[in-house]
Parts: structure tokens; C-alpha cells; sequence
């Protein structure tokens, strides 16, 4: 019989997975992934193997199929129907906040769900959506083991004046402080980085995770010592909807001389704002570079002009840059994007090699450079695989 772990990453309207077989050595292999997208609009399954070839493609009935606990439920009857000889291991599952107390995975308990409630308020558009999977996974297979693995954990090494804003010692107590975002990213990358480019694994890397969320991580040694996502997911890169940083003062003219509800805020900064805001064309690159709008060109060049700034920053925390790396649907995909970063920053020694950009890498700069750069594919849900592989033991130990 296989043996298999499957991943979720749940979101407001979708909940992706990935299915992984667990050979006798304990290392997932990718067997299919996809998504139930759409959900409460017009949901959608699709499926496609470890080769991209489309497994299912199916409308669902929005009746049918409206929250996260319906779509597990579609998905574990495709599982059952497509894999019905595999046994399964463990769950494991993105969940954005840990919060202090989780500097590592977790094997998922009650005493722990509730925990990972109270962080609600620090994440309230991606926790609520992690914990409800979790939990429509507890109600449908109550005796699988679930593994939390989360955005936060790579980051709690930070110094502590990385982690701090400059407010009364009473609200870091209580946990207002810089925890920093996609850390399940930078710590495969930190990992890949040995395999793929040893000469700056043990060096001052800054990774740039250019996704539809976007933040970058300084690493020394492969160890987080910044990030510039803070308390919550909004601040540092403005991203496909978000804005970055902002001046607080901007909030409280908002709320204080324009009357906006804390809902009305939050709904700006999260969901109108960033390079959707900035272009008022789209929210995806693809579209910006080939728009011939003026917002658009803002928006791109707000972006990069963002990243420098930040790479900037980053390099003065790390003392020093030996490498930078692309990552994420943007850094992967976008030579443009990439080259335009590394165009602003050949002050520091990054001499991009244009051939090599255009080729994706890995590395993108011309021999002897000063300051590499280089383009390393994420793979946040291998890492979940990984993660929840080493907590819930090899299949030779759970078949004993
Ligand atoms: P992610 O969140 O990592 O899946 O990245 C999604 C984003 O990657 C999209 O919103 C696009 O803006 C961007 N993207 C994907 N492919 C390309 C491409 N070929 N060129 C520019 N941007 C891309």
C-alpha cells in the first residue's frame, strides 16, 4: 500500500493541495496537486499530476460547495476515487500566524487549535481560513494527524530589536511586535541554497519573494535576521493588493478626517491598494508590463523602486551583500522585474548578465561579480511535506 501526506493551504476562496507519496526512505514525492478555487462565487476543482498534465477540471455547484469544509469533502472523494489504495499519513497545513510560542511545526491539538484562535486578530484575513481547514479535516478524518507549519517560524530567531517597533514595552508584551511573513519560503530557499549555490550559502544573502504577496529576508548563514513583513502581512513591498509601508499618520487621517471604519482601512490597505491601487489597471505583473497606461508604469516602477530601497536596507542590517536571490511567481518568471532590481543596484557590485536573466538562472550575473544574483524556484509546500514528515514519523515507524 502507498503511503501519502497531503498539504493544504488554505485561503479566503480557495484551498490548494498537493499530494506527496512517502517512499521507504521517508521523502515525499510529489503525486498531484490543484485547487478548489472560486469558493462562495463559482467554485471550481482542478487537479494535474507531478508532470503538469490535467488529472480534473470540474465546475462545482456553488450550492454544494460553498466554504472550506465542503471543499475538503470534494476533495477527499476525488482522493478516494483516484487513490483508493493509499493510506493516509498526515495532514499538513500553512497556517500564516505562530505567533511567539511557535518557532517550529506543530503536531495540530485541541489545546493547540485554540492557540493558533487567539492569533486570529493578527492575521484575520488568512488564520480564520488555515484553522477552518484544520478543522474540517478533524471533523471528516478524526484520527489523521494534522501538522501546522508556519509563515512565521523562520523568523523567530530575529535580534530583538529587529522584532520591535518603537512603542511602550506594554504592547510588545502583549505581542505587537514584527514577526515577519513567508517564512515557510526563505526557509527552503536557505536550504536549497548549499545544493544550488554553495559559494553564498554561508554568507549575506537578501531573498526577494516576489509573489502576489511580496516581502524580502535578510539571511546570514542561512539564518533569518530581518524581514520586511512585520506585525502583520501589510508592510515593507507593496504587493499585488497591498500597500507596504505607510505612514500610520496616513491611518489616522483616514479615520480621524475622513470618517473610514476600521473595515473601510482595512479593506484599503489590504484588497485596493499596493499595484492594483497604484496602476488602476490590474493587480499582476504580466498585465502591468504589457499595459500602456501610465498607472501601470508607476506601479512597476514603484515596485522596484520599493525593492532597491529595501535591498538597501537589508544590506546595512547584514553589514555587507554577498548574493541576492528571486524567488516567487514574479522573481521565477519575470526577467524584466529582475533585471530592472538588479539595474538599480549595480552600485553595490551586481553586474547582471542579460543572457543568463533571460535564460532564468539559476545564477544571473556575469562571473565575478561582487554581489551575485540568482533565481531559485520556492517550494513552500514541499516544505510542508518535509516538515510534517519529520513530526509525524516514517511510514515504516506509523505502519508498526
Ligand atoms: P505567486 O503569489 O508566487 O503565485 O505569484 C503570483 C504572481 O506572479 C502573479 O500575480 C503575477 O503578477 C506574477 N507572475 C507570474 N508569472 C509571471 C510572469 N511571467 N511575468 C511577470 N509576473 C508573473
Amino acid at each position: 500500500m502507498t503511503d501519502a501526506i497531503l498539504v493544504l493551504n488554505a485561503g479566503s476562496s480557495s484551498l490548494k493541495f498537493r499530494v506527496y507519496a512517502v517512499d521507504a526512505s521517508g521523502k515525499p514525492g510529489l503525486m498531484a496537486k490543484g485547487q478548489v478555487e472560486g469558493l462562495g462565487v463559482r467554485p471550481h476543482f482542478v487537479a494535474r499530476d507531478a508532470q503538469g498534465a490535467s488529472l480534473a477540471d470540474d465546475s462545482l455547484s456553488k450550492d454544494a460547495v460553498s466554504g472550506h469544509a465542503d471543499a475538503l469533502s470534494q476533495l477527499a472523494t476525488w482522493l478516494r476515487s483516484r487513490y483508493g489504495g493509499t493510506r493516509l499519513l498526515a495532514v499538513g497545513h500553512r497556517v500564516v500566524h505562530g505567533g511567539v510560542k511557535y518557532a517550529t511545526s506543530v503536531v495540530v491539538t485541541d489545546a493547540v487549535l485554540a492557540e493558533l484562535e487567539r492569533l486570529v486578530p493578527l492575521a484575520p484575513l488568512h488564520q480564520p481560513h488555515n484553522l477552518a481547514a484544520i478543522r474540517a479535516v478533524q471533523a471528516r478524518l478524526p484520527q489523521v494527524p494534522q501538522v501546522a507549519c508556519f509563515d512565521t517560524s523562520f523568523h523567530r530567531g530575529h535580534p530583538e530589536l529587529a522584532d520591535r517597533f518603537a512603542l511602550p514595552e506594554t504592547l510588545y508584551a502583549e505581542g505587537v511586535r514584527r514577526y515577519g511573513f513567508h517564512g515557510l519560503s526563505y526557509e527552503y530557499i536557505a536550504r536549497a541554497l548549499p545544493r544550488v549555490a554553495p559559494e553564498i550559502a554561508t554568507g549575506n544573502v537578501v531573498v526577494a519573494h516576489l509573489g502576489s504577496g511580496a516581502s524580502m529576508c535578510a539571511l546570514r548563514a542561512g539564518k533569518s535576521v530581518d524581514s520586511t513583513l512585520g506585525f502583520t502581512a501589510l508592510d515593507g513591498l507593496p504587493m499585488g493588493t497591498r500597500c507596504g509601508a505607510i505612514d500610520p499618520g496616513v491611518l489616522l487621517y483616514l479615520i480621524a478626517e475622513k470618517g473610514m471604519s476600521a473595515k473601510a482601512v482595512e479593506r484599503l490597505l489590504y484588497k485596493e491598494s499596493g499595484l492594483i491601487g497604484l496602476s488602476g489597471v490590474s493587480n499582476d505583473v504580466r498585465d502591468l508590463l504589457e499595459s500602456d497606461k501610465p498607472g501601470a508604469r508607476l506601479a512597476l516602477d514603484y515596485f522596484v523602486y520599493r525593492i532597491n530601497r529595501e535591498l538597501g536596507a537589508l544590506s546595512a542590517v547584514l553589514g555587507g551583500l554577498d548574493a541576492i536571490v528571486f524567488t516567487a511567481g514574479i522573481g521565477e518568471n519575470s526577467p524584466e522585474i529582475r533585471a530592472r532590481v538588479c539595474r538599480a543596484a549595480a552600485w553595490m557590485g551586481i553586474a547582471l548578465d542579460e543572457r543568463r536573466n533571460r535564460a532564468g538562472g539559476p545564477r544571473i550575473t556575469a562571473d565575478g561579480a561582487a554581489v551575485s544574483a540568482w533565481v531559485i524556484p520556492t517550494d513552500e509546500e514541499g516544505m510542508i511535506a518535509t516538515h510534517t514528515l519529520a513530526l509525524v514519523g516514517r511510514p515504516a515507524a506509523a505502519a508498526s
